[in-house]
């Protein structure tokens, strides 16, 4: 068998090579050159001054007449070429103003200042070039134009603001491949999701007949394979030498991955889409009863058999229900992927949530009636956790706004690139949208939530500022509920008599004697109860913590956060690894890792610290990862806080003083049930924190109102009253919210 090394580097060692070792070489050529041919000759000269960024230098240089700002060297290189390739936006910006041709053309790639800057990923020097009528369009020597070098550079928001300029985002290099093929080719998902989402075509074929679904397979990272083929590329598109995509997997044993991506996409390895039995909408229906019918299955087994055979069946019809919920229903080939987008986990909760209450209306009423306040308290607990329950599955969570149009978006880029701070806290790149403060994009709900606390598939939802109360009281309730309900268990077997023959006690039992009869005496209900009392375990948790973040003002992500990044310090996620958490790394190909090294931005290497590049093929996983054995389990039953993201460590440094929504205990609280009302924010459209604070922010707002309300007669007197009459109902929030609103509509 052919080296599969050999073989890649056969089809596209040209191409591989250009991008890892001779560009990247080229640039570093010409810069030492630079460096060491100035030094010498001159120690001031303004080639040196815009390498070192140094503007009073070249000011002097250029006033006093030695240099001028169209100066080149040698290398036909100008000062705004040095000035850009080490990102030193004031010495750009001043060589502008000093006449700077934008466009030069230069060095050994006969490139312009934003080639350079591109290459490297600077996106406020792009913007300032941009802004000076660059032109993104010129292609260098090797045929890249600046879309191509920021795709390379795998940056991912100057990638975005190059996409919104005037620039086809199919445009090809000397060979024909497209950003597109490089980001693939890269294993950049977020580049390929980027791309895809502003029209790249997803069946172009560079000079080879490649497809970039051909350069996904060749670095076999899966989930740029699944995105290709849910863009609509084509899984039978042939290559010059007859070679299709899977055919290409099969040669260069990825064939792992190519099968992994299909699946996920609900296909076989070949591309034909697996049916599920049911419609979607049936399916879920069915997936949502489901445990309750097995419910009772598994607690009648355990009333009709022997413990010892009952046990074993009521886990083998547990593991049943799982069978026919993720391999039939949902036809899937692992048992626990994608079941936390579908209702399971709500319908365990009201499953079990119905047979307590069955237990309730068929037994203890009826045998405990002298508890009647704690019967009371047991209907009423239950009543507002089913409610809150309800309420939590089917509530908004908080969907942060998305641009309506092109033009909207276009300027939200702009605005936040010029005020310096495109980055991933504060744009989203899923959602094409601005992303509030505290809030996050879920995965599973595809969509940013504001102040996202956690998606939580026990309520089938995402808990954020919209639903975050009634999750806490459906959990508070749940807690009290299952102690109510031990407690009239025990008063229902405390006031009957037990027949305790010895017939009625199992040899076999490991039990003492009476609670082995009364197990007997009513196994159902035992079993019921056992069940219910094994929540308790994490909920109290789930409710300790929720309640302490509360108090805090601190939601489950921050406090997670918290041990990597302080305080809402996360930093702006450039790649994937930043912003996801997750982590593709070190291709075969040694050419290949050298590439990733070279062009890793700070956020991989602060992510991948530990990994070193060019071993075998390294897979990594951070932060959640919801596929995989005890990390799965963890995240069910709420633990991955304490064990993910050092939240211990975070714990400890959780300063509230950091905190700029800090109000205090009560505040917090307060804040907390009104859902922003008391610091006076809507949290899916918070996107600063005002200078001086949201306390003086907020009751500078309330003063400017009352003024207007008292200042401007009729009018004024009319919003008075309006406010007045709406301060029985919901005229508070709208009145404190009003100030966000322009003044003529208030
Ligand atoms: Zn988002
Ligand atoms: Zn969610």
């Amino acid at each position: 068998m052919e080296d599969p090394l050999a073989l890649v580097n056969a089809k596209s060692g040209p191409t591989t090579s250009l991008v890892t070792t001779e560009s990247a070489m080229a640039t570093n050529l010409t810069f030492s050159q630079g460096q060491d041919q100035q030094s010498p000759t001159s120690d001031v000269n303004i080639f040196v001054a815009a390498q070192r960024g140094d503007v009073g230098l070249i000011r002097g240089l250029i006033e006093s007449g030695r240099a001028s700002a169209t100066d080149r060297d040698d290398q036909n290189i100008t000062p705004l070429h040095w000035a850009a390739i080490n990102a030193h936006l004031p010495a750009c910006r001043y060589l502008l103003e000093q006449g700077a041709e934008v466009d030069a053309l230069g060095g050994d790639l006969v490139a312009t200042p934003m080639q350079w800057a591109a290459r490297n990923g600077y996106l406020y020097v792009i913007q300032l070039l941009i802004a000076h009528n660059a032109d993104p369009t010129i292609a260098d020597s090797q045929g890249y134009n600046s879309l191509h070098l920021v795709t390379h550079s795998s940056s991912i928001m100057p990638l975005l603001y190059l996409l919104h300029q005037p620039i086809n985002v199919d445009s090809r290099d000397s060979q024909g491949h497209t950003s597109l093929m490089w980001a693939a080719y890269q294993g950049d998902g977020l580049s390929v999701e980027l791309l895809l989402k502003h029209g790249a075509d997803p069946n172009a074929k560079d000079d080879a007949g490649l497809s970039p679904l051909h350069w996904a397979v060749v670095r076999g990272n899966r989930m740029i394979i699944r995105k290709l083929i849910e863009k609509g590329a084509d899984l039978t598109t042939k290559d010059a030498e007859d070679r299709t995509p899977r055919d290409m997997a099969v040669e260069l044993k990825s064939l792992g991955a190519w099968k992994r991506a299909l699946e996920e996409g609900g296909m076989n390895e070949y591309g034909v889409k697996r049916g599920k039995p049911l419609s979607d909408r049936n399916t879920k229906i069915a997936i949502y009863s489901l445990p309750t019918i097995f419910f009772y299955l598994i607690f009648m087994t355990l009333t009709i058999l022997p413990w010892y055979t009952g046990m074993l069946l009521a886990l083998a019809e547990f593991f049943g229900m799982h069978h026919i919920v993720t391999r039939v229903l949902l036809n899937n080939s692992t048992y626990t992927e994608s079941v936390s987008t579908t209702p399971y986990f709500a319908g365990i909760i009201s499953g079990s949530m119905i047979w307590v209450l069955f237990c309730w209306f068929t037994r203890l009423v009826q045998q405990t009636q002298s508890h009647s306040f704690t019967h009371l308290s047991f209907a009423l607990t239950v009543g507002l956790c089913a409610y809150n329950f309800f309420r939590s599955v089917t509530l908004d969570p908080g969907t942060c706004p998305r641009p309506t149009s092109d033009g909207e978006l276009k300027s939200i880029i702009e605005d936040l690139a010029s005020e310096g701070r495109l980055n991933g806290q504060t744009f989203c790149i899923q959602c094409m949208a601005r992303k509030p403060l505290r809030s996050k994009h879920c995965r599973v709900c595809d969509k940013c939530i504001a102040r996202s606390d956690h998606h939580c598939p026990w309520v089938w939802n995402c808990v954020g500022a919209n639903n975050h109360r009634q999750f806490v009281l459906f959990v508070t309730t749940l807690v009290v509920g299952i102690g109510l309900f031990d407690y009239l268990t025990y008063a229902f077997f405390s006031s009957i008599t037990v027949p305790s023959s010895p017939s009625d006690i199992s040899p076999s039992c490991l039990l003492p004697d009476e609670l082995c009869a009364l197990a007997a005496y009513d196994t159902f209900l035992v079993a019921v109860a056992a069940w219910a009392t094994l929540q308790l375990s994490w909920t109290i948790v789930l409710l300790a913590s929720q309640l302490w973040q509360i108090a805090r003002q601190m939601t489950t992500l921050e406090v997670s956060n918290l041990g990597r990044y302080g305080y809402m310090g996360g930093r702006g996620g450039q790649s994937l690894a930043g912003q996801m958490g997750h982590r593709h790394q070190g291709h075969r190909a040694a050419g290949g890792s050298v590439a990733l090294s070279g062009v890793d931005t700070e956020d991989t290497a602060l992510v991948s610290g530990a990994d070193t590049p060019g071993g075998p093929a390294v897979h990594r996983h951070a932060g959640v990862c919801a596929g995989c054995g005890s990390g799965f389990l963890m995240n069910l039953l709420g633990f991955d806080r304490f064990t993910k993201g050092r939240a211990v460590d975070g714990l400890t440094r959780a300063n509230a003083s950091n905190n700029p929504f800090n109000l205090g205990l009560v505040r917090n609280c307060k804040d907390f049930w009104t859902a922003g009302r008391e610091l006076g924010v809507e949290y899916d459209k918070l996107y600063d924190i005002p200078p001086e604070g949201f306390q003086e922010a907020k009751r500078r707002r309330e003063q400017e109102e009352d003024e207007e309300g008292l200042g401007v007669g009729g009018v004024g007197r009319k919003g008075g009253r309006k406010s007045l009459f709406m301060g029985f109902g919901l005229g508070r929030a709208s009145g404190s919210r009003g100030g966000y609103e322009p003044v003529s509509q208030a």
